[in-house]
């Protein structure tokens, strides 16, 4: 078995069941629908724990519901949450298409690589830089900020989406290719309607802060027209490796059943008091397609740990199965796990039966309201 080495998770998140269930019963689902796009408003911080499958949207929103909240009072959080089984459903139906443009192609850019300054939080909008400054130093950035990251690599920047989304994505303790992709492709117009904007009148409005003179303090015209600005003109691809455990062979007892745990579901409660082998596989290759940094995979050890006699196996699937050769194999569907074979398992949908590919998040969200009353 690898060894865990900081099993106490990230600075400000905990890998602790006892923790995160608390922060569930934190939450304020009234305030939250007032103040969510506000720098200090009361979101939950819960998406690390929801993106490494420790718990679920329907998890979540079943403990809220128990509280008593009406189902008024819970929509708007539980309208966010379904963004994310939104684009979960996107990147089931599209596959690799979430890779490239997946509505319009991108006809604003001049760049595929990151602006360096806004990386390395020096674009000179104090508020935007503060924020990358706290996603490289704890892996978590508030979803307007992200939306703000964004608009100015993509839209102000003139810079293709993918790159920047990648960089995003490896800080990201929450990283979800799903929600990263389909975002960044949402604020660059490739999968919206029209490019997402936000200035400097905006910023300032939802920051609390009263900034003037940035590249960003312009109307919405003259921003949309504008040329790259000079502070975003020097571009950098900084390299993404993750710095995956060493490799060791697994113990498995092939008269039990073996249950598969991945980057993307290491829910403690999964089968739990059932006698089997259980698994975290880290599949190398999926790691060189999209790596995440130092931080958020000391995070996954950390979770991972709260899964009793869980074992770290850092190889391909077929190599798996050829040298471990298990018995009964169970494991959960994700998009990223087409491959494996054994028992397919659904996630905990919120809307299990709103399926399938929907051009827009708002159709979507249609249909999920209607049964919004079924289901809570
Ligand atoms: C450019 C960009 C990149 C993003 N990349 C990721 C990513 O890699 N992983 C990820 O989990 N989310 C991503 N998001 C979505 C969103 O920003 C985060 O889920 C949210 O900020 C997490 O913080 P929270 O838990 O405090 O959210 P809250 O506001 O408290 O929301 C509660 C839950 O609802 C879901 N949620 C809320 N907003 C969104 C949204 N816009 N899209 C999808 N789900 C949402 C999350 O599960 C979140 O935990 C991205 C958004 C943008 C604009």
């Amino acid at each position: 078995m690898s060894p865990i080495t900081r099993p106490r998770g990230s600075e400000g998140f905990p890998a602790e069941w006892k923790e995160i269930l608390d922060r569930i019963d934190r939450i304020d689902p009234i305030r939250y629908g007032t103040t969510r796009n506000h720098g200090d408003g009361a979101v939950s911080v819960l998406s690390p724990y929801i993106s490494r499958g420790v718990v679920s949207t329907r998890f979540v929103a079943e403990r809220l519901r128990a509280v008593g909240y009406r189902t008024e009072d819970l929509t708007p959080f539980i309208q966010q949450m379904a963004w994310r089984e939104y684009f979960q459903r996107v990147w089931q139906e599209r596959g690799d298409d979430l890779n490239h443009d997946l509505k319009h192609s991108s006809d604003h850019v001049v760049s595929s690589s990151m602006p360096r300054r806004l990386m390395e939080g020096q674009s000179g909008i104090h508020s935007l830089d503060e924020m990358v400054n706290q996603l490289v130093t704890t892996g978590y950035m508030h979803n307007h900020y992200r939306l703000y990251l964004a608009s100015v690599a993509c839209n102000v920047g003139q810079t293709a989406w993918y790159q920047p989304a990648r960089w995003m994505y490896y800080h990201l303790l929450d990283a979800d290719w799903a929600s990263n992709a389909c975002s960044w492709q949402w604020v660059a117009g490739t999968f919206s309607s029209k490019r997402y904007y936000a200035n400097q009148d905006n910023i300032n409005r939802f920051s609390s802060t009263s900034q003037r003179g940035t590249f960003l303090d312009l109307t919405y015209e003259d921003l949309m027209v504008a040329d790259v600005p000079e502070l975003l003109r020097e571009r950098c691809s900084p390299a993404l490796t993750t710095p995956l455990p060493e490799a060791t062979s697994p113990e498995v007892r092939t008269e039990r059943p073996t249950f598969i745990y991945t980057f993307y579901n290491l829910d403690p409660q999964w089968h739990s008091g059932e006698e089997g082998n259980r698994i975290l596989l880290l599949e190398p290759s999926y790691f060189n397609r999209y790596p995440v940094c130092e931080r958020t995979m000391q995070f996954v050890l950390a979770l991972s740990a709260m899964i009793p006699g869980i074992q770290v196996v850092v190889a391909e699937w077929d190599e798996f199965i050829r040298d471990a050769r298990p018995g009964k194999v169970l494991y959960r569907e994700h998009p990223a796990n087409r491959h494996f074979r054994g028992d397919e398992e659904p996630r905990e949908w919120l809307f299990p039966e709103v399926s399938g590919y929907y051009p827009s998040f708002f159709a979507y969200w249609k249909r999920c309201e209607r049964l919004l009353r079924h289901h809570l």
